[in-house]
């Protein structure tokens, strides 16, 4: 089974992932974690071009995220479901649909060449918080302090996008919630999915 995580930043996607991969481990559940961008070498291209001052064009930051997806998808996604593994993912391809959707790229073919190649995730989580809590959450735990207004403006339309993704796979989760009541949630949802 494979399970995304997904949410615009500062949503606590990482740390969902991460209790999540354990919580299943605990129960028996035979379970990998893993994240995009990789560090493969688009995925490190990406991360060096999010901390650097010249941001890539949207067009080149999607074929990015595109290639490292394909290596991700070929080499470790789809080994690990084949052994039938369950595979948490943090961040999977409805990120690019906002991220660079919000970028001006058009969502829907971000979503038809991405499934080309990569199979749906069998449940997507996207947290949601406003962005304005989110934005306050990475200063408070990070010690960043992002150039504000052109972060939230960026975060507010990448949520917009993320709210208006509707598919049967998508469950929608309030990220104001705790971590703990978050986590019993989403085990909730993947349990009867896991020992179907
Ligand atoms: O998942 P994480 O928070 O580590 O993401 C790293 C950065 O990548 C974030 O700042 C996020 O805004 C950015 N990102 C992006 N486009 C994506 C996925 C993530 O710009 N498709």
């Amino acid at each position: 089974k494979l399970i995304a995580i997904e949410g615009i930043d500062g949503t606590g996607k990482s740390t969902l992932a991460k209790n999540l991969y354990n919580a299943l481990k605990e129960k028996g559940f035979d379970a990998v974690l893993s994240f995009e961008p990789t560090f493969g070498r688009y995925g490190k291209i990406l991360r060096q071009s999010f901390t650097s001052p010249e941001r890539l064009s949207p067009e080149e930051e999607l074929r990015l995220f595109t290639e490292d997806r394909r290596e991700h998808v070929r080499d470790f996604i789809e080994p690990a479901l084949k052994e039938g593994k369950i595979v948490v993912l943090d961040r999977y391809y409805l990120s690019t649909i906002a991220y660079q959707g919000a970028r001006g790229l058009e969502p829907e073919k971000i979503r038809v060449e991405n499934e080309a190649f990569s199979p749906r995730p069998d449940l997507a989580i996207i947290l949601v918080l406003d962005p304005e809590s989110a934005l306050r959450r990475i200063e408070e735990k990070r010690g960043e302090t992002p150039n504000s207004f052109e972060a939230l403006d960026y975060l507010r339309r990448v949520k917009k996008i993320f709210d208006e993704l509707d598919y049967p796979f998508i469950q929608k989760i309030d990220a104001s919630k705790s971590k703990e009541e978050i986590l019993e949630d989403v085990l909730n949802i993947i349990i009867p999915l896991a020992t179907e």
